[in-house]
């Protein structure tokens, strides 16, 4: 998958992981929107590859793509990272849920990805497609729908919430004042 839909991906996870938990949604966003882009590190063309790209062509050259960090065994090892340097629930939840939404994405393509690294097997689905094929483009729109529909419901509690707690707080002064 591109790397526009593994961002869109991570939205829609973060989204709907905030949607339905009510955990702070700014840091939960952000957060899932950079775990959708970090299982791709190993790949020296991805952003993150682009950006990283020693430590990206070290993780290639010791691992291969799509294996070790599309695995069940890098994800626990983010989640325990995160708890130690990081320790924030709404990060480290967000985090993985950007992660869990890109090894989604891309288990519905033909090579699959090493789930159970160090086990050599690729996990896939019956039906996949091909990087960049009009199954992605269909893929990448509907997350564009859901993940607008999910933005609107959650930041417009956030903003109602915010902009409350703020007129509460703002009126307390001119109650004290005027007894
Ligand atoms: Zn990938």
């Amino acid at each position: 998958m591109k790397g526009k839909t593994h961002v869109i991906g991570g939205l829609t996870a973060g989204l709907s992981v905030a949607y339905f938990t009510y955990t702070d949604p700014i840091i939960l966003v952000s957060a899932s929107v950079v775990g959708s882009l970090i299982p791709d590190i190993c790949h020296s063309g991805s952003r993150l590859g682009k950006n990283l790209p020693i430590l990206s062509r070290l993780i290639n050259f010791v691992f291969g793509h799509r294996s070790f960090t599309h695995s069940l065994v890098f994800l626990i090892l983010t989640a325990f990272l995160v708890d130690y340097f990081f320790p924030n629930d709404a990060l480290k939840i967000g985090l993985l849920a950007g992660m869990i939404s890109h090894y989604i994405l891309d288990m519905g393509t033909k090579s699959g990805i090493q789930l159970f690294f160090p086990i050599d097997f690729k996990v896939k689905f019956p039906i996949t497609t091909r990087t960049g094929s009009h199954a992605e483009k269909l893929i990448f729109s509907l997350l564009c729908l859901v993940s607008l529909y999910l933005a609107f419901q959650v930041f417009s509690l956030y903003i109602y919430t915010f902009i409350n707690d703020f007129n509460i707080s703002s009126a307390l002064p001119s109650i004290i004042i005027h007894n």
